[in-house]
């Protein structure tokens, strides 16, 4: 699948559109437009109710994007989210050191004075590589052994690393002139503005760079007001900002995205087995809503690519058209997050097994805690294990990262009577619209019955109607926006009030009695599957003309 394909067809469709594009967009930044919307609603509430209302053991909440700056040095973004970043003195590009691969191109003797290679280094990949050769070509003559477009000793290389000689050598991937970066510094992520009238340091805030921290910081204030015992989670949904380096791939990596965050808290002893079934259960959950297994792709962290405190991770990764990349994170993070917010706001967020300590207590033969903490008193954990710091398990997912991946898997090209279809496959879960209704021809009262019918759908699902133009076409419009029903009242329906149903995917088509089409389509949404010989339909002609 085409990237260019799906990002015009998003534009064209009213799924995405770019950020203030009236003004020339803003990188980085983009808008949902009418099925977008939709779309990436769909994907929240699936991931709401399958995380938080279906459960027992999950809670929801709704935390501040702006919260108290000491939240993000305990949390660690104040000091360490930041990229290595290298910029060009002569035309301000500005690049990610450690993601800067480089291209070495051999010169002709005879139009170079240098004798060493000239080296001509990029950033990413795709167009890179011809970016690199144009660069080159400017320097001086490739060596003849040298095809258009191919390179010599390409190595996949980190700026950071070079020695500072090395540096002098390299060229700009913009401006294409050599030694101009500067060294390496490092940049930090987190948006800034200030609270209050006065922009001075003391009033120095962030947009939250995740979601997760908010949950953090809540959860006494969640133990202590709701029934929640462990192990149990608190889950949250909301935008997230960073200011990326280098925004791009669509929707992919935007500055502002939203996420979806579950922490899990449970027992330390259970920790591995609750990382377990987490890793499980979110993988399934995208394979359950239509992203076929092949494409998609459970990697688990090696050892050196863990974060200190974290003791396991994994990431979901999809196979997009610009590469396999991370849809979601999973990780066992231990207490750290929860010992670092109490560490700096000096509060007690440990949690007490009240019915553990209840229940054992008889046995010990104690009838307070406190006898039992002085009687442990020395130790590194006087508590345990009725008292401790709760671990956690954090499944990440982006959505508008989910919506790409849905997107993408959705998008196919097939035939359909003869003609070019363009179709969206969504799971009817997802899809923006679920039915649209139409009358076959704007004559003969078929406009009202099915405005009617329409009117009855309405009450239950986002259903469209469209009465303009040939019905092959109307099919073809509704296909591309997902919507993997359609009903269409036709000259059978006025006389024996039954309409037809069509389905996106196979295009076949059955009959139903109008009185009961609220009811077929909610079965078909849940998944019944579509009747077979005992309603069939005299198939409605699926040409455009
Ligand atoms: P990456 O390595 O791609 O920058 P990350 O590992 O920093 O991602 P996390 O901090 O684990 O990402 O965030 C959890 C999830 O939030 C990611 O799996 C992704 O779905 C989403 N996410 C993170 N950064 C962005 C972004 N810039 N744009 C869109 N979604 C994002």
């Amino acid at each position: 699948m085409d990237m260019d394909k799906l990002v015009s067809l998003c534009k064209r469709r009213g799924f995405i559109f770019p950020s203030s594009e009236i003004y020339g967009g803003i990188n980085g930044f983009w808008d949902y437009g009418p099925l977008g919307v939709e779309l990436k609603r769909n994907i929240k509430d699936a991931w709401w109710r399958d995380t938080i209302t279906s459960r027992d053991d999950v809670v929801g909440i709704d935390c501040s994007i702006i919260m108290h700056p000491k939240v993000w040095e305990a949390s660690g973004h104040i000091g360490g989210f930041s990229d290595p970043m290298a910029d060009c003195r002569e035309c301000k590009g500005r690049f990610r050191a450690d993601q800067l691969t480089y291209i070495r191109f051999d010169l002709a003797k005879d139009d170079s004075a240098e004798t060493k290679p000239k080296t001509i280094y990029f950033f990413g990949s795709g167009n890179a590589v011809e970016v690199a050769e144009q660069n080159a070509k400017k320097i001086g003559k490739l060596q003849s052994s040298i095809k258009p477009g191919e390179t010599l000793n390409r190595t996949d290389g980190d700026y950071t690393t070079l020695d500072t000689e090395a540096k002098t050598l390299f060229h700009c991937p913009t401006c294409g002139k050599a030694g101009t970066l500067t060294e390496p510094r490092n940049f930090n992520l987190m948006f800034e503005s200030h609270a209050g009238a006065i922009a001075d340091e003391a009033n120095k805030v962030y947009l939250r760079p995740e979601t997760a921290q908010g949950i953090f910081a809540n959860f006494k204030n969640v133990v202590d007001t709701s029934r929640t015992k462990i192990p149990f989670g608190i889950a949250q949904v909301g935008k997230s900002f960073r200011n990326e380096i280098n925004p791009r791939n669509f929707i992919f990596r935007s500055r502002e995205f939203e996420q979806m965050e579950l922490e899990f808290f449970c027992h330390p002893d259970q920790a591995a087995e609750w990382y377990a079934y987490w890793r499980k259960a979110r993988f399934q959950w995208y394979i359950d809503h239509g992203i076929r297994s092949d494409k998609l792709r459970l990697r688990d962290h090696d050892p050196d690519e863990l974060a200190f405190y974290s003791t396991a991770t994994a990431d979901i990764e999809y196979a997009f058209p610009f590469g396999i990349s991370e849809l979601e994170g999973i990780a066992h993070r231990g207490d750290y997050d929860l010992g670092q917010h109490q560490q700096f706001s000096g509060k007690d967020l440990s949690y007490f097994d009240e019915e553990r300590w209840e229940r054992d207590k008889p046995a010990m033969g104690m009838t307070s805690f406190k006898e039992y903490l002085k009687k442990n008193e020395g130790a590194e954990k006087p508590g345990y294990p009725y008292q401790y710091l709760p671990h956690v398990i954090e499944p990440s997912a982006g959505a508008d990262r989910a919506t790409l991946a849905f997107l993408c898997e959705a998008y196919q090209e097939d035939e359909v009577g003869g003609e070019l279809r363009t179709v969206l496959k969504f799971h009817p879960r997802l899809a923006p619209i679920k039915a649209a209704v139409f009358p076959l021809v704007k004559k003969d009262g078929m406009p009202e019955k099915a405005e009617a019918i329409y009117r009855e759908l309405k009450r239950h699902f986002n259903v469209f109607f469209d009465e303009k133009g040939a019905i092959g076409r109307r099919y073809r419009r509704q296909d591309e926006a997902g919507t993997p029903f359609g009903i269409t009242v036709d000259g059978q329906s006025l006389t024996d009030d039954t309409v037809t149903f069509r389905d996106r995917d196979s295009c076949k088509q059955w009959r139903v009695p109008a009185a009961g089409a609220v009811q077929a389509l909610r079965d078909l949404l849940e998944g019944k599957p579509i009747p077979g010989a005992e309603s069939p339909a005299t198939e409605i002609e699926e040409s455009s003309n």
